[in-house]
């Protein structure tokens, strides 16, 4: 299906997006994989993608605070590739704690990553998708850009103004070919789901077993994690042909949490 184009995944080193990563390269796109971990386990993701379909897969380590980074890596992809024509911006972190201990420099980190990133690979991106008349953006939002939790003050804000820049991009490109979407998934069982449990057991004052039973899987009706090959399938069909008067739409995955 994406046989010859090449989709650039941000944040594509672990959970989410490695999982689209995976998908996308079965679709038959090259890669620009990116996000931080270990080199060699980066190196052995790479060339397992490479040996098991006819696709290339290159590695960018560029920091997503960092805008000079974010510019340099789409350019060195459209440089190699002659475009991204899938743009996935997934990479994100979380921090939890109520609103008046939350520290400064996190809700900076927060915002730059899993927002204002975005932007930048967005603007970087855009003109060789215009060239080409054909593109797809997929932003990976969460519930949290259509509904709040408590202590999550940085992260809700960060998804609800990506949903913003969704919206407002698909406009700006409607007639061009290209769509912009947002993916908003409930929970999904990653290293960033992983990571925050002891985290809100102490801002809620409850135990970890109870954060997940009482506050994560109490979130959605299905009583169960969304799986990651679930949102890398819906990101897959949004790069589709049949997909192609889907834009500015912002897609729930939650097991049913923002219908209520
Ligand atoms: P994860 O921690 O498994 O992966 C996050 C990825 O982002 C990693 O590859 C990491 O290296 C990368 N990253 C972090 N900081 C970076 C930086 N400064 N520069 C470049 N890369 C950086 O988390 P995940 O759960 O797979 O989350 C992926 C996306 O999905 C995030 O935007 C998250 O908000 C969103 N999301 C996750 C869930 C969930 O329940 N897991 C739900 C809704 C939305």
């Amino acid at each position: 299906m994406l046989k010859g184009k090449t989709a650039l995944v941000t944040g594509s080193t672990s959970g989410i997006g490695l999982g689209i990563a995976t998908r996308l390269a079965a679709e038959g796109a090259n890669i620009v994989l990116n996000g931080f971990g270990e080199p060699a386990q980066i190196e052995a993701v790479r060339r397992q993608l490479e040996g098991k379909h006819p696709v290339q897969v290159v590695y960018d380590g560029a920091d997503m605070t960092k805008p000079d980074s974010i510019a340099a890596m789409v350019a060195g992809a459209v440089k190699k590739f002659g475009a991204v024509d899938v743009l996935v911006n997934n990479a994100g972190i979380q921090h939890v704690a109520p609103v008046d201990e939350f520290p400064p420099e996190k809700w900076d980190a927060i915002i730059a990553i899993n927002l204002s990133s975005a932007f930048h690979t967005t603007r970087a991106a855009l003109p060789a998708m215009k060239k080409k008349r054909w593109g797809r953006i997929v932003n990976i939002a969460s519930a949290h850009a259509l509904v709040a939790s408590p202590f999550k003050s940085a992260y809700v804000s960060a998804k609800h103004g990506l949903a913003g820049l969704t919206k407002t991009v698909a406009l700006e490109v409607a007639q061009q070919g290209i769509t912009v979407n947002a993916i908003c998934p409930g929970y999904v069982l990653t290293p960033l789901v992983e990571r925050q449990i002891p985290d809100t057991a102490k801002a809620r004052g409850i135990s970890e077993e109870q954060v997940v039973r009482d506050v994560i899987l109490a979130a959605q009706p299905t009583k169960r994690f969304v799986g990651v090959e679930e949102v890398a399938a819906l990101a897959a069909y949004l790069c589709s042909g049949a997909a192609a008067s889907i834009t500015g739409a912002l897609l729930s995955i939650d097991g049913g949490w923002t219908a209520e």
